[in-house]
């Protein structure tokens, strides 16, 4: 068996030209606002790669890049006047945060109608809660969202998750039972978790490690969502898994790159417009 690919380049793409198109008929721009702290290179790639996104999905965005060094004051001081600003649609603050600074708490300030990230406690309980208006975090909502775009329906099927955080494989959970999946969450108390892993029509790995599911383990046919991220030593990126050998046993797998990366910030852009949208009373 040879699987389908399921090209998050290309939905994703697709996804920033509907949001463009619809554009046209808002009055003004929605606004997204980026909040980058220090100088990590790799953050610094994920805030210009999202401003570009946001530029093709007609989406105004505004960074503010601040120091390493940033007082915790002044940066409580920056989120609570964007949370005031009536021209900023959507909050992101790019992770991680210098080690000075409380993540959780920074995270925790932005009010929940404009965290297009969907971190905050209210947007994750709304998802647990299987409310769709929530702004669902971006990672998991482009899971489904790829699976949808690919006509891979998940109600009744047995889905599989390796990785229980909290932004990647526990709303994820919720985002799959509320769409009438079986889920089943593996984590590293797991006792078999190539059992469990042969259970999956639906498995959506998210380790954070490679190599941690084995490509003999999956059942063929399965639909395989690779989340993890990983560059390697040749300064290529690969995901958790052994792509060639997993996708010979898949009916359907994304890549890394080209999978769920891309995913994610179109559903960020999403989110961002849904957020405008309902907060400014537009509709379109
Ligand atoms: P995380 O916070 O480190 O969580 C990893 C999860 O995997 C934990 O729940 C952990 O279990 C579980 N796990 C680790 N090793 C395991 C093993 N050997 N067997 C079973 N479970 C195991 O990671 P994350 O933030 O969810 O991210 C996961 C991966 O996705 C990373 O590679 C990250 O770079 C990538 N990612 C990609 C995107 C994207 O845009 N594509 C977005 C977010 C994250 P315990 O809870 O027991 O420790």
């Amino acid at each position: 068996m040879s699987a389908a690919i399921l090209d998050g380049t290309a939905a994703a793409a697709a996804i920033r030209e509907e949001l463009a198109a619809r554009a046209a008929a808002w009055p003004g721009p929605l606004t997204l606002a980026v909040v980058l702290v220090g100088d990590d290179p790799a953050s610094a790639v994920y805030v210009r790669n999202k401003e570009k996104a946001c530029k093709k999905a007609g989406i105004r965005s505004v960074a503010h890049r601040l120091p390493a060094d940033t007082p915790e004051a002044d940066l409580r001081t920056l989120v609570a006047s964007l949370n005031a600003d009536p021209e900023v649609d959507g909050i992101l603050v790019q992770l991680p945060l210098p080690r000075h600074l409380p993540e959780r708490e920074i995270l925790d300030l932005i009010v929940p109608e404009k965290d297009v990230d969907g971190f905050h406690p209210v947007n994750q309980g709304r998802v647990l809660l299987g409310d769709r208006a929530a702004l669902a975090p971006c990672t998991p909502a482009g899971v489904l969202e790829l699976l949808r775009r690919n006509d891979i329906p998940v109600t009744g099927k047995r889905a599989v998750i390796v990785g229980r955080s909290s932004i990647v494989g526990r709303p994820l959970a919720a985002l799959l039972i509320a769409a009438d999946a079986t889920v089943t969450v593996c984590h590293t108390k797991t006792r078999d978790l190539a059992a469990e892993v042969a259970r999956a029509e639906v498995l959506v790995v998210a380790a954070g490690r490679r190599h941690v599911v084995k490509p003999e383990w999956i059942t063929p046919g399965a639909v395989v969502v690779d989340v993890g991220i990983h560059r390697l030593d040749d300064g290529t990126l690969a995901g958790d898994l052994d792509f060639a050998p997993t996708a010979e046993r898949a009916s359907a797998i994304t890549p890394v790159p080209g999978g769920i990366g891309p995913m994610t910030i179109a559903m960020l852009l999403t989110n961002t417009v849904r957020a405008g949208l309902a907060r400014r009373g537009w509709t379109g």
